[in-house]
């Protein structure tokens, strides 16, 4: 059964007592890390002991526009894409979560390949370059019901039948990018013969979050240990990979920074993080968490520059724009220099309450905030480009013919960035 019961998250434990710092010890702080390109843990505790004071937020926004500046120059990124929610059944139960359906509710589904290709010849008629595969984690394990579906395919996993689905839309000439939850390392190696990228967003190392009444204590593969080590496997496999942040799920300061440097420590070893989501917690009706308060604009803001300043530069940060439509001008200026997957064609599966925006109004904001938006394919340049062993030739080969010089999508027709949205 889910768990319906309201939760009440409300200050986190373990929370160490800091000091906010003055105003003129988080420029100092701010200055040091800008410089150096990474911002280390004790005097990113100290900051974030701050960020709910407008002056030290200011410092710190100011700090990681610099940093996003000295790395990025004015470009903002976005991807157009289509998202295949290919099951929504899961077997865990995450306490924010909608996504997730038991397989006898109505809404519960699992895509035919049929409806993957169908789905997929819409997307390319609307110029997207990337297709979404997000589905929940394993629900093989929970219910006879999908073991028997698989088996009447002669599968035993929902994985392979993912493979089957990316190579639907590789064929069809889309670049599949894949969230599919805790993969072992063989799984992500055959999905890597068909997938640009993949991705698993860390959401926090804290463990303490799936203890009884917190938001993970009904999933095992929240473990952040599980987490981290299927980051680490795809860094040994040099696979791009995208990892992110959860806010505002019970978590606190110092787990949040622990996050981020973890992150950090990954890319360090393997190079292979390729961006890292922000993305703040959005209460849910029917869901556990639903009286929980989300994470205020100021303190979401703060963390994407906190994320930018302990990341560096180089890093690409990501903040999902449908998420604080009315935050983009403050996360521009928080560091920000990716807007993720946005669909001219599919809801966010995840967030179905809260609408893309369409590409020309996410064009004339970004541009209003003096920045230049570039679409990207569900890779970055840098990988692209600069660490060709990351791909699977004949992946690189499909995204390098829609690329130009420089590594972002080239448009010859009507679907420039801003068009046909
Ligand atoms: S958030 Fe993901 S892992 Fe958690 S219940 Fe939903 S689909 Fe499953």
């Amino acid at each position: 059964m889910l768990p319906t019961r309201a939760l009440r998250l409300t200050v986190p434990m373990s929370q160490p007592s800091r000091h906010p710092p003055t105003r003129r010890e988080a420029e100092a702080l701010v200055a040091r890390a800008v410089d150096d390109g990474r911002l280390e843990r004790a005097p990113a505790e100290t900051l974030a002991a701050g960020l709910g004071e407008a002056t030290v937020r200011d410092a710190i926004l100011a700090g990681a526009a610099e940093s996003k500046r000295r790395g990025k120059g004015d470009l903002v990124s976005v991807s157009r894409n289509v998202f295949i929610p290919l099951t929504n059944l899961c077997r865990d139960r995450c306490s924010y979560c909608t996504f997730a359906k038991q397989p006898d509710d109505p809404a519960a589904k699992t895509y035919t390949l049929a409806e993957v290709e169908e789905t997929v010849a819409g997307a390319l008629r609307a110029g997207c370059t990337e297709a979404l595969f997000c589905l929940g984690d394993k629900p093989e394990v929970a219910y006879k019901s999908h073991r028997e579906w698989l088996a009447a395919r002669g599968l035993s996993t929902t994985t392979e039948y993912l493979i089957q689905a990316c190579d639907v839309g590789f064929d069809a000439g889309i670049l599949p990018h894949t969230n599919a939850g805790i993969l072992s390392a063989d799984e992500m190696e055959k999905l890597r013969k068909n997938n640009a990228s993949l991705g698993l967003m860390l959401e926090s190392t804290s463990p303490r979050l799936r203890d009884k009444g917190e938001a993970h204590y009904y999933c095992p593969d929240k473990d952040p240990a599980v987490r981290l080590r299927m980051h680490e496997e795809a860094g040994e496999l040099a696979i791009p990979f995208t990892s992110g942040m959860l806010l505002g799920i019970g978590e606190n300061d110092t787990e949040r920074v622990d996050t981020l440097l973890a992150i950090r420590d990954l890319d360090d070893r393997h190079g292979h993080i390729q961006e890292v989501i922000v993305q703040p917690f959005h209460p849910k009706g029917d869901t556990p968490m639903r009286n929980v308060e989300a994470m205020s604009d100021a303190l979401i803001a703060g963390w994407v520059a906190m994320a930018r300043l302990v990341l560096g530069p180089r890093m690409n940060v990501q903040a999902p724009p449908n998420l604080t439509p009315d935050l983009l001008d403050w996360l521009l200026r928080a560091g920000v220099n990716d807007w993720g997957g946005v669909s001219p064609l599919t809801v966010d599966f995840i967030n179905p309450e809260a609408p893309w925006p369409a590409l020309r109004d996410l064009k004339r904001r970004t541009e209003a905030a003096g920045q230049k938006l570039v679409e990207r394919l569900p890779v970055y340049p840098e990988h692209l480009l600069g660490k060709p062993g990351f791909f699977e030739p004949r992946v690189r080969e499909m995204a390098m013919k829609q690329v130009g010089e420089d590594g972002w999508v080239r448009r010859d027709g009507s679907h420039g960035v801003g068009e046909a949205a």
